[in-house]
């Protein structure tokens, strides 16, 4: 007599639909957008509700088999990657389900597309902030379970600050139903929080309800160029305190990565002449309509007066403030282009972001001396992508060995300014062995709430925590 696969029994129940093992079809999700991971799975789930859902994790559960949930694939520490564990796409999971206009929120399902999201709030004149690079691929489900940053964090935080309840499995198929739009709710722990940033640990997120914000009635982008890191940081000082809150991006842009935007992007044109070495991008937004632009003019002058910005120029259309926002999110494109880096998504209280960038590059160069750093991001709220990338085009594996001792100097940094060692993609693998040994109390009690909720261990047991040892 032949033993059943824990598998043939659940597929046999489920729509044809809801589950492939065609090799074609898996691959793509078995390997990571930055080519640094790869891996296999034996069966690609693709449940299209909740319902579903819950009856493909009762069954692995059941049955002992690990899962990895995965989203739009677009992670950036390794989390999405399966190494043998079944993965459950919510690519089919797609439905706007409800937007509330005079309640400023939106409902979806873990599948829908973040620019959706965006494109549908628009649509009903209202703001969905989330704003990154991936938006055209990341979905709302990864976006919650990384706990996703972007680029308008200083105005309007990161996912966890807009989340107003959420749907989740949990692995033995009970789902946690709180998809209601209140601001209000004081009914003991926050159980919608344990799934933010969870990276997939805990239970699959099938659902959102999310908050919306009235929209801008007027932006301003301008690029302006500065000495150095630490003169960036006393200039958002400034145009904090000059434009009272209007501040919604602030985004560091050093000349080596904006050359590589140049050299790798067609069409990309330096809105400053001369090549400067370092320039910051700067959005100001206003419920007012014609304020942002004066704001900006008369936050500017104040700037040159006092010499922390050397260069500068301001949009004049919407498709110039497009193109200048389109320079700084085109910079992990043309890096990648450039070749292998070896990476860290770092944050330190803004105060000391100027001071850290500049002592972590020369600490840093120093160590490996035939890399150079490309320091770039969200300075406005603390958060700088520090990477180490060749001096030449063409980088590989040998080159990310050789530069690896500049991580521990670069954590080790980062732990003396009291930052954190990830400040928005998350753990997933990639930084597991150093939150293990710089964060030891907190792993343990991570692992406890992880075994209260996920006793046999089968949601992502290689991300975050990892195995025990
Ligand atoms: C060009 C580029 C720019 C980027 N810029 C930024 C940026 O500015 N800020 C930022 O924060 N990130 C950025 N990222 C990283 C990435 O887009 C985010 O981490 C995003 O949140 C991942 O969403 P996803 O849908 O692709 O999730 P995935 O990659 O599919 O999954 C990410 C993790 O969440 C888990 N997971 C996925 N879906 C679920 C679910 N439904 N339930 C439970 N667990 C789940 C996965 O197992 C995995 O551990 C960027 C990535 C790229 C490629």
């Amino acid at each position: 007599m032949t033993a059943t696969h824990p598998f043939d029994t659940l597929k046999s129940t489920l729509d044809p639909k809801a589950w492939s093992e065609d090799a074609g079809e898996l691959a793509p999700h078995a390997r990571d957008w930055r080519g640094r991971y790869s891996g296999s799975a034996p069966i690609l789930f693709k449940p299209s509700s909740t319902e579903e859902v819950s009856r493909i994790l009762a069954a692995c559960n059941e049955a002992g088999v690990a899962v990895l949930p995965q989203s739009g694939n677009t992670g950036l520490v390794g989390g999405s990657t399966p190494q043998g564990e079944a993965v459950i796409s919510l690519k089919r999971m797609t439905a706007i389900r409800a937007l509330d206009t005079a309640n400023e929120s939106i409902t979806v399902d873990a599948g829908v597309i973040l620019e959706t999201v965006q494109n549908a709030a628009k649509e009903a004149g209202k703001l969905f902030p989330l704003s990154l690079g991936a938006q055209g691929s990341a979905m709302i489900g990864g976006l919650i379970s990384t706990n996703a940053g972007g680029v308008q964090v200083l105005r309007y935080g990161m996912m966890r600050d807009l989340v107003l309840g959420l749907a989740a499995v949990l692995p033995d198929g009970r789902v946690l139903s709180g998809l209601s739009g209140l601001r209000k709710n004081n009914t003991g722990y926050d159980l919608k929080q344990l799934f933010i940033g969870a990276e997939g640990t805990l239970g699959v997120v099938t659902g959102a309800t999310l908050k919306l914000f009235p929209r801008p009635a007027s932006s301003s982008v301008a690029v302006v160029s500065v000495q150095s890191p630490l003169e960036a940081v006393s200039l958002l000082d400034l145009v904090k305190s000059l434009t009272g809150g209007a501040v919604s991006g602030f985004e560091l842009m050093p000349k080596v990565g904006l050359d590589l935007v140049y050299g790798h992007v067609p069409g990309a044109r330096p809105p400053l002449e001369g090549g400067p070495e370092w320039c910051v991008l700067i959005e100001l937004t206003s419920g007012e309509p014609g304020r942002a632009g004066p704001m900006m003019e008369t936050a500017l002058e104040a700037a040159f007066e006092t010499g922390l910005v050397l260069d500068g120029v301001i949009a004049q259309t919407e498709t110039q403030a497009a193109e200048f926002w389109a320079l700084r999110e085109a910079i992990p494109e043309g890096e990648k282009a450039h070749g292998k880096a070896v990476k860290h998504d770092v944050s330190v209280p803004v105060s000391k972001m100027g001071e850290f960038i500049v002592e972590a590059t020369k600490k840093a160069e120093a160590l490996v001396p035939h890399a150079r750093v490309l320091a770039f991001g969200h300075v406005g709220d603390g958060n700088v992508h520090f990477n180490l990338q060749g001096r030449e085009h063409g980088a590989g594996d040998d080159f990310l060995k050789a530069a690896e001792p500049a991580t521990t100097l670069i954590y080790d940094l980062v732990d003396a300014y009291d930052g954190s060692i990830s400040a928005e993609h998350g753990i997933g693998i990639l930084k597991q062995a150093e939150l293990k040994a710089r964060k030891p109390v907190e792993v343990a009690v991570m692992r406890q709430i992880k075994a209260a909720l996920d006793p046999n261990s089968i949601m992502n047991p290689r991300v975050l925590l990892g195995p025990e040892r």
